[in-house]
């Protein structure tokens, strides 16, 4: 069975977004004293829909009445979310009225974390402006196209898909176990708002991370933050900032944007320990892939540093561009154990994504140096 539609926002402003917060707490309340009877539960679906419906149509009216929202400071990124929720996610969650109310309040809290940090250019608007219940698959709504909404948001605590963003299709499944705590638990929260991050462009930054080297043993793992490990966590990278900025109001890119933006040029410096340039030295890159948390054994690209102790790359190392199938965010890889020898000297660094990324954000125009130091 498709799609049940319950309420469709097509002009929403603030002012209508209180009013039917109003409604629905009005509708909590109602529940609240009443059996949950399916008769019943019927009859209160039938008088909350009509007193949507009667608020919205009201509103033109009422809009000239009411004081106007305070103008914001900045210009807003707008997001339409076209919100579809399993039923029975809706019924785990206190019945449809709990369930709208408690997603509204949800998408509230991910504007403020995409906008109280004060780090972004401009704010980010995502508004919920369609609200439907399923009765058949996450799987099926998932491959149902999305038209009215900018993203598609699923909400099901029983998923029969993988939780997360779906960059191909625009659109997150919510998928927080009712066992976890479910749907709007804390966790859950800043589990969505890292995957509307996604929606901006941000990377998996934890993707980066490396637990297993074969190659010097050391690990990996990037500072915390929301794209790194968004539970407890409220600041977004650099790294993030810049692709989020960089997307601003834009949907459905061709390509990630992670993959078109670095510094122009690269390139490893080899140091001595007293900190004089090293000539001639080995560089060797070791590549880490996505989500794979291992350093991979074989080298991706090897070369010599040159008189002045440098050694640019001549291509990207990271690998933008397509490939079948699709690389996460159009890259080959998202960080290297970077190896340099000089005679019997071996040091390593690491050159990960979010480094060099935020490197470019933070000057669009900067040669990227990595320096290593020789021992
Ligand atoms: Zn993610």
């Amino acid at each position: 069975m498709g799609a049940e539609s319950y309420l469709s926002l097509n002009n929403e402003s603030i002012t209508q977004r209180k009013l039917l917060r109003y409604w629905s707490l009005k509708g909590e309340i109602m529940e609240i004293n009443r059996p949950a009877s399916r008769g019943v539960r019927r009859a209160m679906r039938r008088l909350f829909i009509t007193a949507v419906v009667t608020v919205l149509s009201a509103v033109p009216v009422l809009v000239g009445a009411l004081p106007t929202a305070s103008a914001a400071t900045l210009p807003t990124w707008h997001f339409k979310v076209t919100v579809r929720m399993a039923q029975s996610t809706a019924d785990l969650n206190g019945g449809l009225v709990f369930a709208l109310s408690k997603t509204l309040t949800q998408m509230d809290t991910v504007n403020h974390r995409f906008n109280d940090p004060g780090v972004l250019k401009d704010k980010t608007s995502f508004e919920i402006t369609t609200f439907d219940t399923y009765t058949d698959r996450a799987s099926d709504e998932l491959a149902k196209p999305h038209p009215a909404g900018d993203f598609l948001l699923i909400y099901d605590e029983n998923a029969n898909t993988g939780g997360g963003w779906l960059g191909d299709r625009q659109a997150i499944v919510h998928k927080w176990p009712t066992l976890q705590g479910g749907s709007f638990a804390p966790d859950a929260t800043d589990g969505l708002v890292h995957e509307f991050g996604h929606s901006r462009e941000a990377t998996d930054e934890y993707a980066c991370d490396v637990d297993t080297n074969p190659v010097n043993g050391a690990g990996y793992h990037e500072s915390p933050s929301i794209m790194s490990y968004p539970y407890g966590v409220r600041n977004w990278s650099a790294y993030s900032v810049g692709l989020i900025n960089a997307d601003a109001g834009t949907v459905n890119t061709s390509s990630a944007l992670a993959s078109r933006y670095f510094p122009p040029v690269m390139r490893i410096r080899a140091l001595s320990s007293t900190g004089s340039n090293v000539s001639h030295a080995t560089v060797t890159l070791y590549p880490v892939k996505w989500f794979s948390l291992s350093v991979t054994s074989t080298p991706a690209l090897s070369g010599y540093t040159d008189s002045s102790g440098y050694y640019k790359f001549s291509s990207n190392p990271f690998g933008p561009g397509a490939a079948t199938p699709r690389n996460p965010w159009d890259l080959a890889y998202c960080n290297f154990l970077v190896k340099v020898t000089s005679g019997k000297r071996t040091a390593y660094q690491w050159m990960s994504l979010p480094a060099v990324g935020s490197a470019y954000f933070k000057n669009p125009t900067g040669t990227y140096t990595l320096n290593v130091k020789l021992p």
